[in-house]
């Protein structure tokens, strides 16, 4: 039996209206012969609203409730939308991220899936019901809920579509599919009709959130065909993720991606000696900081700067860290910034052509936008820039690479 697994974000669920125009899409799609597994988000923007309330109560909340908390908000969703479903006459059952099986480690906020125990959705399938799963979260060994960081239900989906050998997972969404860069903030950008794995996994992690970073991953991983549709246009195509891509070759750079907001530390006057990379980031690992784009200064008179990028909501954790390793270092002072974004361009076509490191630094000077640090990968070159920049930098690229043009 062909099963396959459909995701629909926040946004596509933000209302008791919207889940029941949901509830219609799926009850059609049954009504084709199609045995479905759903993942769905928390409605609109309840997690960032249970984040506040958090906030409200504790200036750092106890990692463990604050998973629990947020792992409502995608619980509530799976309910209503089973009971939408049902009305329609669609047997359908809600369950939770621990019912449905996801076993994951006990990293609170930022859990990994370790295992899916598919038996109770198997079971459910076999009955001919949908099965609703509450997305982005999972539970640990020792029963305790865990969740997977913002974005997360799009590795929900991809996870149980990897699972249950589903024939495609399609992540529904408010954009018509992944674009050459973020549709709302360049006007020109365009869906890609496909993408192969590998660059949309460095769109991903470099910041175009219509997909979660560890979603692609596993995507490639098993193989799961990935489409992205819009929840709210049915005549888009949308674009496909997948292993083989024919056709856009000619096109080098594929995409423009961004952050609006990155964190910035610099461990300035570190004696220039083996042993001090791993003494400050072997702690930040321990403290699952995890860190962007790493610059050493060539060092004088035997001292070194050491600067590296974290996500913001990372900075607190990060300077405890640092201000705990300092001494040992033998650092002379500790700065950090936080007005500060990146943008990145992407493409595979990049590794085996020279020139698009000189172009792009070309643009971002004839734009007037300082280039901070650089980080490169075969398939692709960052540049942090001040905050204030990077919309005007996103567009400036776009454009020097053509982004706009469909290719031949
Ligand atoms: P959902 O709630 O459905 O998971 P998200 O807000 O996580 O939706 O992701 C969709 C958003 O991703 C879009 O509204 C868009 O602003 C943003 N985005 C960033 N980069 C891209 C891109 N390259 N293509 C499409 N959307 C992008
Ligand atoms: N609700 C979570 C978030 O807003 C997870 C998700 O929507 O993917 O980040
Ligand atoms: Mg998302």
């Amino acid at each position: 039996m062909a099963c396959i697994v459909q995701k629909f974000g926040g946004s596509s669920v933000a209302s008791a209206e919207h889940i029941k125009n949901v509830a219609d899409r799926i009850s059609n799609r049954v009504s084709q012969g199609d045995s479905i597994v759903v993942v769905v988000s928390a409605m609109g923007d309840t997690t960032d609203d249970l984040n506040r309330l958090a906030l409200s109560m504790s200036q750092d909340p106890n990692p463990r409730e604050m998973d629990v908390l947020l792992s409502t908000g995608e619980t509530i969703t799976s309910t209503l939308l089973s009971m939408a479903l049902n009305d329609l006459g669609v047997d359908a059952i809600s369950l939770s991220g621990a019912q449905a099986g996801i076993i994951t480690d006990d990293v609170f906020g930022r859990a990994r899936i370790s295992e899916i125990k598919t038996d109770r959705i198997d079971f459910e399938l076999e009955k001919g019901r949908v099965v609703i799963v509450a997305g982005f979260q999972g539970i640990s060994s020792d029963f305790d809920v865990t969740t997977f960081g913002r974005g997360g239900s799009d590795t929900t989906a991809v996870a149980l579509a990897a699972a249950v050998d589903a024939s495609q997972c399609e992540i529904y969404t408010d954009v018509a599919g992944v674009y050459t860069a973020d549709p709302r903030i360049c006007s020109s950008a365009r869906p890609l009709q496909e993408i192969g794995y590998e660059e949309m996994l460095e769109m991903a992690s470099t910041g175009a959130r219509v997909m979660h970073a560890r979603a692609v991953e596993i995507g490639e991983l098993y193989d799961v065909p990935i489409l992205v549709l819009s929840s709210f246009n049915e005549d888009a195509d949308g674009t496909l993720i997948h292993r083989e891509i024919t056709m856009e070759q000619g096109n080098k750079v594929r995409g423009v991606a961004h952050q609006d907001k990155v964190a910035k530390v610099t461990v300035r006057g570190v004696p220039d000696q083996p042993g001090i990379a791993v003494h400050l980031f072997g702690p930040l690992a321990a403290a699952n900081v995890s860190v962007d784009t790493i610059v050493q200064n060539a060092s004088v008179e035997k001292l070194t700067d050491m600067t590296f990028t974290i996500a913001p909501e990372d900075l607190t954790a990060a300077l405890k860290v640092v201000n705990e390793v300092k001494l040992s270092l033998g650092a002379m002072e500790i700065i950090s910034e936080i007005d500060l974004g990146t943008v990145s361009i992407i493409g595979t076509g990049m590794a085996s052509a020279p020139g698009f490191a000189a172009l792009m630094f070309k643009t971002l000077y004839e734009n007037n936008i300082n280039i901070e640090m650089i980080s490169t990968s075969d398939i692709r070159i960052t540049c942090v820039v001040k905050a204030d920049k990077v919309h005007d930098a996103v567009n400036a690229l776009h454009s020097t690479f053509e982004l706009d043009v469909v290719p031949e």
